[in-house]
């Protein structure tokens, strides 16, 4: 609810306006809104078959995330009694966002708790109609469970109202997708499908910026922040999600500043507001293809066919953390399945059976904390000794903490309800009754597109200062070109570090452009 001065606030900010019983404020399909902040009256929101979802009365207010990220409308809202409100406009309610914090805690808590339940809603946003197999199908439904995108998975071997949509269509064209307020795509890109709802930036054929960061996780966001508030012309780009690896947690508890923990969906809402509030661009659904270094500029190709160059180029683009190939996993992510093992972890584990999957250190160092902190270890590794892959010294230590080791064992289903894992079975068909399971299964860092650009090290990871031949301390072996966060070898895979190489970088990025003149 928002507070009388609150509302004072947003009414010097926007305008007050007056509907009448069936008036229509906003419905699915359109490209905007304005923020409504109602006064006296009441309205309902409803999803495309009419079921009410919400009402909101006075001191109440609508919007969701849609209303920072500019997504089309996935609602429609129908006044109920006569209403007089408060209308701010959604560029104004971002400066004002920007001002207020209080004001901002409340409407972005309130805009991502509402777009989580939408997410868990039928019937709700866009439709993508593929089979089951269909790995282009997989893959739009993974790009729109990442970015949250409210979506429904239509199976046309098992639906025939799904099979009708696609009957006449070539394989090339599936999956299929039906945008809220009717508009239809065929076998979209991601980047396709996320200008067709109206979220980010359209690039040009060709954009010319001074520091030019690709991958848009912590690392990026943080460069963005410091690049663009130190008045460098600054763009990033992004594949996927903005908020990388980071923005995907669930809740990420050792971040300075947040000693409840933040979600990763709020930790990414605030930096990308914060990096735009100080005026850097971020262009989501593009993906870096290669990078061509020159003198005073480099040049990165994007496969979309947009070409970028910077005076400076920032590489963050981060490392995909090996997850278990099992199904469901990302329900049990962050609830009972978790990828470090902390303090607020061993807690959480104390006197439960555990299961810890990796046979590597960090793997030993997590099941010998855990045990430690009173939790039921079992190791289970792929091999058929440890010897091969972890430190003899840890191999004690599991031993005197009571660490089960099982060899050969893989996981291969997980068994639980609502995110709470109750045992596992293996690829013996074995079963095992564990409460929480920790991965350490490794990272492969995404560099592949770079080829010989830059100095990597034997598993991929960008090599910086001394150990490129670099002069500075986060730069390549190109000059000009700096790595920070995950993708750089050597890298703390943190957060914080990640956002506090992303602000370094800038640093060393005035440095070079001041010397250059
Ligand atoms: C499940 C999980 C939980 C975690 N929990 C914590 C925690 O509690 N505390 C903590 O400190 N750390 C945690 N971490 C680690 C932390 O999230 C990472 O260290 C951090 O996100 C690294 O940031 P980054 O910017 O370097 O890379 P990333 O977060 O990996 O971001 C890189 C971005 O680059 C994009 N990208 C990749 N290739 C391209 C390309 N070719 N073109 C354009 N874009 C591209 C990716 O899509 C991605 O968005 C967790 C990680 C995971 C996976």
């Amino acid at each position: 609810m928002l507070s009388s001065s609150q509302l004072a606030t947003l009414a010097e900010h926007g305008e007050e306006r007056t509907a009448e019983i069936g008036e229509t404020l906003f419905q699915i399909g359109d490209r905007s809104y304005p923020f409504v902040a109602i006064l006296e009256g009441e309205i309902a929101v409803t999803d495309a078959a009419g079921h009410e979802i919400v009402r909101h009365g006075a001191s109440g207010f609508l919007g969701e995330m849609n209303l920072l990220s500019g997504q089309t409308v996935f609602l429609t809202a129908v006044v109920t009694e006569p209403m007089r409100y408060i209308a701010v406009d959604r560029e104004e309610l971002r400066r004002l966002l920007f001002e207020d914090g209080s004001l901002s805690d409340l409407l972005l808590s309130a805009f991502v708790e509402r777009r989580e339940l939408l997410q868990q809603r039928e019937g709700i946003g866009i439709e993508i109609v593929g089979p089951h197999d269909s790995g282009e199908t997989r893959r739009l439904v993974e790009f729109a469970r990442r970015m949250r995108l409210p979506h429904s998975w239509l199976f046309p071997e098992e639906d025939p109202e799904a099979a009708a949509l696609i009957e006449h269509l070539d394989a090339a064209d599936i999956p299929f997708v039906r945008l809220p307020g009717g508009g239809e795509l065929r076998r979209p890109s991601n980047g396709e499908l996320s200008r067709a709802l109206g979220i980010g930036l359209e690039l040009g054929p060709r954009e010319e910026v001074d520091l030019l960061v690709i991958g848009g996780g912590p690392a990026g966001l943080g460069a963005a922040v410091y690049g663009a508030s130190e008045g460098l012309d600054t763009i990033v780009i992004e594949s996927t999600v903005l908020g990388g690896q980071a923005g995907a947690s669930r809740r990420i508890e050792n971040y300075l500043g947040f000693p409840a923990g933040i979600s990763g969906t709020e930790l990414a809402t605030r930096a990308v507001g914060q990096a735009r509030k100080f005026g850097a661009r971020t262009a989501t659904g593009y993906r870096a293809r290669s990078l061509e270094p020159g003198i005073s500029r480099h040049l990165v190709r994007l496969e979309e066919g947009n070409e970028v160059t910077g005076r400076a180029v920032l590489l963050s683009t981060g490392a995909d953390y090996r997850r278990l190939p099992v199904d469901d996993l990302d329900l049990y992510e962050g609830i009972s399945i978790f990828y470090a093992a902390g303090p607020p972890e061993a807690q959480l584990c104390a006197a439960q059976r555990v299961g810890v999957v990796g046979g590597g250190n960090s793997a030993g160092q997590a099941a010998v904390w855990l045990a430690r902190g009173g939790a039921l270890v079992t190791l289970l590794h792929r091999r058929a000794s440890l010897s091969e892959t972890m430190s003899h010294y840890l191999i004690d230590e599991l031993a005197r903490y009571g660490v089960a080791v099982r060899d050969e064992s893989e996981v291969s289903a997980l068994h639980g309800e609502e995110g709470r894992l109750e045992s596992v079975t293996l690829t013996d068909r074995s079963g095992l009754p564990f409460s929480f399971l920790f991965l350490f299964l490794g990272a492969s860092p995404c560099t592949d597109w770079l080829s010989e650009t830059v100095a990597r090290d034997s598993d991929g990871f960008i090599l910086t200062g001394r150990d490129a031949g670099a002069e500075g301390l986060l730069e390549t072996s190109v000059p000009g070109i700096y790595a920070a966060g995950d993708v750089r070898a050597g890298s703390i895979k943190r957060c914080a570090a990640a956002v506090g190489e992303g602000g370094m970088v800038v640093r060393f990025v005035h440095d070079r452009l001041s010397l250059a003149g």
